[in-house]
């Protein structure tokens, strides 16, 4: 027996596009008269802060952050710890988190705790993907999110297993298969 990998799809990039366009609208609605400085999740959140940034029609800074949980890439545990903090001072400035999924919530509520510590003038959070019934840490909820999705592990649109399938165009679960080899 061996195992095979096999992607089902879950959103399509049709989807993600107007989903995308839309929660960037809100965006743009909500901080009118604001400067944003949107901070994107390494590696997970690339494909989503691109395209969400251009068409965010409002003044803004980019910068990243990096963070590692510590257990297998199926079930994240709940050790966080930086391996890249932002360049940028946050203080003063309208933070706009940008997280790709929002599973047991440890990730997140790190992130929150840290970036309320350097003193910003706000901060709401972005996330693309949300598995609300996997959820562990107390959270608030995140301010804008771009679809709640069942409990399945998933790829694509910069999400990875193993550092692969980043780069699809859309979202899948990711499925092992037993194969017979003869
Ligand atoms: P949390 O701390 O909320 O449990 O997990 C957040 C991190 O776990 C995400 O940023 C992501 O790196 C990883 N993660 C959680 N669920 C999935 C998933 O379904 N697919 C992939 N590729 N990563 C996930």
């Amino acid at each position: 027996m061996s195992k095979m990998e096999r992607i089902e799809p879950l959103l399509t990039a049709a989807q993600i596009r107007n989903r995308v366009t839309e929660l960037a609208a809100q965006i743009t609605k909500d901080y009118q008269d604001k400067e944003i400085l949107l901070l994107g999740t390494l590696k997970g959140a690339y494909v989503f802060i691109a395209d969400l940034s251009r068409e965010i029609d409002r003044p803004m800074e980019i910068d990243f952050l990096k963070v590692s949980s510590y257990g297998d890439s199926t079930s994240p545990i709940s050790q966080v710890a930086f391996d890249q903090r932002p360049s940028t001072e946050l203080s003063d400035k309208h933070v706009l988190l940008v997280e790709d999924i929002v599973d047991t919530g440890h990730t997140l509520a790190y992130l929150r705790r840290f970036l309320e510590s350097q003193n910003p003038a706000s901060l709401k959070v972005c996330a693309l993907l949300d598995k609300p019934s996997r959820r562990e840490a107390k959270l608030p909820e995140s301010e804008y999110i771009g679809f709640q999705i069942p409990d399945k592990f998933v790829v694509g649109y910069g999400l990875d297993y193993g550092q692969r399938y980043r780069n699809m165009p859309y979202v899948g679960e990711l499925i092992f298969e037993e194969v017979n080899k003869w």
